[in-house]
């Protein structure tokens, strides 16, 4: 199916893509079109002008910065995957990049996109929460930082306003005694998460310290399960504390879960435990 049509615009620049916003009422920002050329072929969404901000400089790039990296929001999957720095600080986040969709998805699709669509099935949304993750936002007349726990809002919905630009994303560096991983039931076609768990381990003697479990694809949005932090607490790294503590996490989910043709919401919400179980052992792994 095509699209309707509607005007592009190319900006150059932040201020310029906020200009051409203001100018184009119902514009929609165009970032690596994964997200939004689909819903457009679908018309699921017809904006009368896009505004393309793929080629502004100052929105790609990683770089280390107040103790973490600060990632561009044009920066494209593929770039996150391979970026030795993300490797290093924040490994959670190079692996969940990597197992987005294809070769074709990860080399357009970007992290400031993946964000900003806020797809409950998506990987990105769910491992930035489990890290602490902070959103950079300039906004029409400022620029603001947003924790990732209160950008997503809901599916599909988050902090971002109007006029709002996201320009990156800053992610904290993982340090000794911090373990982060992120287990995922790929769909066999799309590779969206049918469901997606990342926890984040802090370790000292063998035992959990503290713990941040959140999910995806489950629920409308990143959905936090403190049954299962508050089970893993102060409990050794074992087995068969992780197998008992996570056995919990059906119970944290409950109310409007997702289901569909291929994973109803009841196999979703029975089987979530168990990826969950994988994600902290990979993380107590990492912390120790
Ligand atoms: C076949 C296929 C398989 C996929 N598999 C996966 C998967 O396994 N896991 C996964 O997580 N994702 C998956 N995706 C989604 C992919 O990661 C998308 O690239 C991503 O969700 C959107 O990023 P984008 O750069 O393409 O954004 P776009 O499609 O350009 O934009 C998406 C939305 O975000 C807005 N937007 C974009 N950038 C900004 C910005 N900087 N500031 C404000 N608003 C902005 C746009 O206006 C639009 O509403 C898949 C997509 C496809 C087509």
């Amino acid at each position: 199916m095509y699209a309707s049509s509607f005007a592009y615009h190319r900006a150059s620049s932040v201020a310029d893509a906020h200009r051409l916003l203001a100018a184009n009422p119902g514009a929609k920002i165009l970032a690596g079109g994964h997200s939004l050329l689909p819903a457009m072929k679908l018309r699921l969404a017809a904006p009368a002008a896009v505004v393309d901000i793929g080629r502004i400089a100052e929105l790609k790039g990683i770089t280390a910065a107040d103790g973490g990296l600060r990632i561009g929001a044009m920066t494209t999957h593929a770039e996150v995957a391979a970026s030795p720095l993300v490797a290093k600080s924040c490994a959670i986040l190079a692996d969940a990049a990597s197992r987005i969709g294809d070769p074709a998805v990860r080399n357009r699709g970007t992290i400031g996109g993946s964000v900003a669509h806020a797809d409950p099935a998506a990987d990105l949304p769910t491992v930035l929460t489990a890290v602490g993750a902070r959103m950079e936002i300039a906004g029409a007349s400022g620029t603001r930082s947003v924790e990732a726990a209160e950008f997503f809002q809901g599916m599909m919905t988050t902090a971002l306003g109007e006029s709002d630009i996201l320009t990156a994303v800053w992610v904290p560096t993982i340090g000794s005694g911090r373990g982060a991983a992120y287990a995922k039931f790929p769909h066999p076609a799309s590779r969206y998460a049918v469901i997606g768990a990342a926890a984040a381990v802090d370790a000292s003697g063998g035992a959990c310290t503290r713990a941040i479990i959140i999910v995806g694809g489950i629920t409308g949005m990143p959905t936090r399960l403190p049954s299962v932090e508050a089970a893993l607490t102060g409990q050794p790294l074992t087995d068969e504390a992780i197998a008992s503590a996570c056995s919990k996490a059906a119970g944290d989910l409950s109310g409007d879960l997702m289901g569909d043709i291929f994973a109803s919401a009841e196999y979703r919400r029975a089987v979530a435990g168990a990826y969950v179980a994988r994600a902290v052992a990979a993380a107590a792994k990492r912390a120790s």
